[in-house]
């Protein structure tokens, strides 16, 4: 029996872990701030000992690509064990995931780094107007993001200045996703796309394979499988676009099951984080599989809602953290196979939610139109 350490305690980790038990696979994940081991619904305080830890598993993999350093991480990273270390290298830091698209030939949104403060103004000639300020390392969630306009530019930290990059503030038609796998042997799986709807910088619902235009979801397999060749990459990555007039730019890959492909535990028999899994252990990626349309809305700063877990049409995801305000606690897919299905499991869920998602969820519905 194949083992697996996941990297990270959070509930992507949790979800890879859960479908790798499905699979028969040994996988515990590591909390990389106190060094607890995890294994099912345990957690075993470890005294860490790097080499003993690589030595206990097959292959060594993480649910997040912000990944701390230290002594004896440092040790896993240098490992055989440890999957995808290019990817993992270049693809945390905005400025050597922008260059190697830019490399690649994959459109994205016009950028450049900021290394003094003078460079703003240079941005804004080349770039426009309306900038987006990214830190070049850490943010998630629209975290660590700056609107920049001639006038405001004052606002950009200084002791930041090096590690930022601005973009060209790109007026999209809609964000989508596209989810694809590789394994060893090059053989890719992609999943259809996503349109994700983001809020404060926040993904609040995507809208899975519905109506996809096939033009943009081939455009967007050619761009993620060059990526994923190029990396030697093993196991699922996620690539964020805008869609524009033009077609696609790419926003930003992630090497990591993402939460822009949860529709897949409803809506694709082998989901996002078997497709992790599968491969890195050296078992077979699907051929093809027919996928169904699935809306996932996040639940962002609300209370546990027991009476959502058993809805028809419905399926309710609890991370069991504790509740604050912003932060992401759940999700829930829902049957969107045609617009009548999501408007009766629509129907069925929003009275127990409330009323800022009750809002969302007609706003998707709409969206299905
Ligand atoms: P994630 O949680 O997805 O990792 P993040 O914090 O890494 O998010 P981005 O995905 O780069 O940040 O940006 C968050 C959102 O901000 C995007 O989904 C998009 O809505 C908006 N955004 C980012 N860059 C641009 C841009 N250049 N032009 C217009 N909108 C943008
Ligand atoms: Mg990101
Ligand atoms: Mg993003």
């Amino acid at each position: 029996m194949k083992s697996l350490l996941i990297l990270g305690h959070g509930q992507l980790g949790l979800m890879m872990a859960a479908e790798a038990a499905r699979l028969g696979l040994v996988v515990d994940r590591l909390d990389m701030q106190t060094g607890e081991l995890l294994r099912g619904t345990t957690a075993q305080r470890l005294n860490i000992d790097a080499d003993a830890l690589i030595a206990s598993y097959d292959v060594i993999t993480a649910e997040i690509e912000h990944l701390p350093h230290s002594e004896w991480l440092d040790r896993i990273y240098a490992s055989d064990k440890w999957a995808n270390r290019l990817a993992f290298e270049l693809l945390p830091n905005r400025f050597s995931q922008k260059t190697l698209l830019d490399q690649l030939q994959v459109p994205t949104a016009p950028w450049c780094l900021l290394a003094e403060r003078a460079d703003v103004a240079q941005a804004h000639q080349q770039l426009g107007d309306a900038l987006i300020v990214k830190s070049t390392t850490g943010g998630y969630d629209g975290k660590g993001q700056w609107r920049v306009n001639p006038d405001n530019g004052e606002q950009l930290p200084e002791a930041m200045f090096g590690q930022l990059i601005a973009e060209q503030k790109i007026p999209f038609q809609r964000e989508v996703s596209v989810i694809g796998a590789r394994d060893a042997s090059g053989h890719c799986y992609f999943l259809p796309m996503a349109e994700n709807v983001h809020k404060e910088g926040i993904l609040r619902y995507s809208l899975a394979n519905i109506a996809v235009d096939e033009a943009l979801q081939q455009q967007a397999e050619a761009a993620l499988a060059s990526i994923l060749g190029h990396l030697n990459f093993v196991g699922i990555m996620a690539m964020e676009c805008f869609v524009t007039e033009q077609g696609l730019l790419v926003n930003e890959l992630a090497p990591r099951v993402h939460n822009t492909g949860h529709w897949t535990q409803m809506g694709a028999v082998t989901n996002q984080f078997a497709m992790q899994v599968l491969p890195l252990v050296g078992l077979p990626l699907p051929q093809s599989q027919s996928c169904r349309a699935t809306l996932m809305l996040n639940l962002i700063g609300c209370e546990f809602s027991p009476a959502c877990i058993s809805l028809p049409g419905v399926s309710y995801h609890w991370y069991g953290k504790e509740v604050r305000p912003g932060r992401k606690l759940g999700h829930i897919n829902i049957d969107a196979t045609c617009s009548a299905a999501l408007k009766k499991a629509v129907s069925v869920l929003s009275p127990h939610l409330d009323e800022e998602h009750r809002g969302l969820l007609a706003e998707a519905v709409e969206l299905h139109r």
